[in-house]
């Protein structure tokens, strides 16, 4: 289990004309293994930019994330981010989406079948694995998304509004898999959403931030609600 700090990371987009935008101004968190997390704000306040950062997509101009006591530095296995929507290889059966990262890691085959296709059940999806993705629907997409972030068995799972572009009802049902996935697996969770509700639910922390520049406004610690 991986706790996680963010150590006063700044970033600055320097654009064209001359002028910048300050994405995010002194951002400072420290994530205790297991918590689960979720970042509410208004659009325009850095939360995306701060998870890329965290993911290690992006290089802050200011300040550093550090995992367990490591510098993060690029993209890597121990943080398995999950997007909003796309990311997915649409003309790939859900199997093979699933289990494309343990592939290209240089697993063998036999190694890690077993824990897809346990991953495949665990978010419903067994009867369609030998599907394309462009054939599911919404909710299935994201479900399949979700199964191929664990297959990496990431420590640290980074999820930008993974269920806005989903209905109310299977919304809900996602919100349930999410809390039983944290439950059962342990894993530091942070999430970004737009819906207070949700926020609610799936975090025992709630960060909410400002604009302009990008910071912390407020920080909550819920007890927990149990399902
Ligand atoms: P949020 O996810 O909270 O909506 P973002 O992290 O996407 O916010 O953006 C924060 C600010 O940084 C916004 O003002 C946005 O326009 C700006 N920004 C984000 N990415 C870039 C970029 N690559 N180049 C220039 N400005 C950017
Ligand atoms: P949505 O995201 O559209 O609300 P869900 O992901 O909740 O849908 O799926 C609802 C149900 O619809 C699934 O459990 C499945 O039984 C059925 N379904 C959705 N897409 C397909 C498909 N391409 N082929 C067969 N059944 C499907």
């Amino acid at each position: 289990m991986s706790g996680l700090v963010i150590d006063d990371i700044s970033m600055r987009f320097d654009l064209p004309n001359g002028t910048y935008v300050q994405a995010l101004q002194d951002v400072t968190l420290d994530i205790k293994p297991g918590e689960i997390m979720s970042v509410l704000g208004p659009s325009g306040c850095g939360k995306t930019t701060l998870l890329n950062i965290v993911a290690g997509f992006l290089a802050p101009t200011g300040g550093e994330t550090r995992i367990n006591g490591h510098v993060v530095e690029g993209p890597d296995a121990e943080r398995g981010m999950v997007f909003q929507q796309g990311a997915l290889f649409e003309w790939m059966s859900v199997r093979d989406n699933v289990s494309f990262g343990p592939r290209m890691a240089g697993r063998k085959k036999s190694d890690y079948m077993g824990n897809v296709d346990h991953l495949l059940d665990v978010v419903g999806l067994q009867d369609f694995k030998e599907k394309m993705v462009y054939e599911l629907s919404g909710g299935m997409q994201q479900r399949v998304a979700l199964a191929r972030c664990l297959a990496n068995d990431p420590d640290v799972i980074l999820m930008d509004e993974p269920l806005g572009a989903l209905d109310a009802l299977t919304r809900e049902k996602m919100q349930s898999l999410v809390l039983k996935l944290w439950k059962e697996t342990g894993k530091t969770i942070i999430l970004i959403t737009h819906s207070i509700d949700e926020a609610l639910l799936l975090g025992e922390r709630v960060l909410v931030m400002a604009p302009r520049p990008g910071r912390i406004h407020k920080e909550y610690r819920l007890p927990f609600a149990e399902l």
